[in-house]
């Protein structure tokens, strides 16, 4: 169920953002016209063959002095041991194997993480495979040759990396304890609630089957059932550069959120909802999954009748993105409501596998049509001709039409929320595909 993870690592100028933006091509993780929402390039997701991953880029500013170049590498290399699957260690063939590349090799291998070695710059074979070679000397394997900017030797290095992966990685998992990631700022009070839900009976959960990654994972168990706790909150890193903290808080929760069923995003209602929750929530939303939105320190938050109605409009407006997501207010410190939030995570999983038979979605369409026609343009009608429901987290349906271009997303829009009428899917996110029948 939960992507595998790849991370690129290598020193500047050695082509990372390049690679990164080929392999992503249109998919560069951008939540489209949403105000505050991360615009930068630091994840994507990748599909080859029938296998899709996450990528991230963990390569972040580029000093100029070598000795600081050699400790950011090592911050980079240590944020893709802890967080990927499989590692890309990119390195240069014009600029020959360096000092930087044999200590960072060092690392890697130390780490017990599969490393795939990429030569970029390679733009002729011929000329350059000797200089190639010289990169055996690393000791993590045979160089695998490629060109970024002229898009050479990609799919060699896309068989090996997908060699690597986990072997169910991208399937259902079998085990269905419900898996929460609990995402927020610093000092909105996630330890706090991970604490106070484990009490004295806290288990660390080192192995869940399927990943490889160091998991800081929680079992918690609630009335008799059991849940998995995905922490980001202790998994603080002491950078000294603001860009490298937020990047890689940015890297931990792409990388939580990914392998959660629901994610709790925390917002500090002392201080009430920022741009940095927005930027936070959108990660969620991009990979479809639950979401409920905990407003905690609600216990010290002043309060009149009006109050909870003041919040929730606030945030419904800066996370206008997501009408979909379930709003509480809790208190990890009194525990006030956390009963109810199990509850809430109980029907946001349900909901996220709820099926939906293809002769009920198809009344509901029929009654929509009627209720509203659909659009057309220039004389042309649109057409849908059937609706079925393809698969689940998120709950994902075809619509069948004559004309794809007439389907305006408004349109989509109220067919969504027709059948959120009918069926609730409160909490997740609803994806639909248009397509033309041949
Ligand atoms: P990063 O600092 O590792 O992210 O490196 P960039 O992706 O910014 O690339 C650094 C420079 O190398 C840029 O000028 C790229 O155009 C160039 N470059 C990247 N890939 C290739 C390649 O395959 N061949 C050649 N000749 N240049 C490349
Ligand atoms: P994290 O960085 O998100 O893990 O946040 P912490 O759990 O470390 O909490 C940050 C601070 O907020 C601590 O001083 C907590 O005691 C406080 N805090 C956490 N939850 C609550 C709450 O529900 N009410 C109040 N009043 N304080 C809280």
């Amino acid at each position: 169920m939960s992507k595998p993870v790849v991370a690129i690592v290598g020193r500047p100028n050695v082509g990372k953002s390049t690679l990164f933006n080929v392999l992503a091509g249109e998919n560069i993780s951008i939540v489209k016209d949403t105000p505050g929402v991360t615009r930068d390039r630091i994840y994507a997701e990748v599909t080859w063959l029938d296998k899709s991953f996450t990528m991230i880029d963990t390569g972040g500013i580029e000093p100029d002095s070598n000795d600081i170049i050699l400790s950011q590498m090592r911050e980079q290399a240590q944020i893709a041991i802890d967080t990927a699957d499989v590692i890309v260690f990119l390195v240069d063939v014009r600029q020959g194997m360096v000092d930087a590349d044999a200590k960072v090799a060092d690392m890697l291998r130390r780490s017990t993480k599969p490393v795939v070695l990429v030569v970029n710059k390679v733009d002729s074979f011929e000329k350059f495979m000797m200089d190639v070679y010289e990169f055996y000397n690393l000791g993590i394997g045979e160089p695998i040759p490629v060109s970024a900017s002229s898009r050479l030797g990609l799919g060699d290095m896309l068989d090996e990396i997908v060699k690597h992966f986990p072997e169910h990685a991208g399937e259902d998992e079998e085990d269905e304890i419900p898996k929460i990631a609990v995402v927020g700022k610093p000092n909105v009070g996630k330890s706090s609630l991970i604490n106070k839900l484990v009490g004295e009976e806290r288990v660390i959960v080192s192995d869940i089957a399927g990943t490889t990654r160091d998991a800081i994972d929680t079992k918690v168990k609630w009335q008799g059932r059991e849940y998995v706790f995905i922490d980001t909150a202790g998994l603080r890193r002491k950078g000294k550069i603001k860009e490298e903290i937020e990047r890689y808080s940015v890297i931990r929760t792409v990388t939580a959120v990914e392998r959660a069923n629901v994610v709790v995003i925390m917002i500090d209602g002392v201080e009430g909802v920022t741009e940095q929750d927005a930027k936070i929530a959108g990660i969620a939303h991009e990979k479809g999954k639950g979401v409920i939105i905990a407003v905690n320190k609600w216990d010290a938050v002043e309060k009149n009748d009006k109050t909870i109605y003041r919040y929730t409009d606030k945030i419904r407006n800066t996370l206008a993105y997501m009408p979909y997501a379930e709003l509480i207010f809790i208190s990890a410190k009194t525990g006030l409501r956390l009963q109810r939030l199990f509850e809430t995570i109980d029907m946001v999983v349900e909901n996220q596998t709820l099926r939906i038979q293809t002769g009920v979605l198809n009344e509901i369409l029929t009654e929509a049509m009627a209720m509203q026609q659909p659009p057309s343009d220039r004389g042309k009608r649109l057409k849908i001709f059937y609706m079925t429901q393809v698969s689940v987290r998120p709950p994902t349906f075809v619509i069948f039409v004559n004309d794809k271009e007439l389907m305006h997303f408004s349109y989509t829009r109220y067919l969504e929320n027709r059948i959120r009428e009918a069926f609730g899917f409160r909490g997740t996110p609803l994806k639909f595909i248009v397509r033309e029948r041949g």
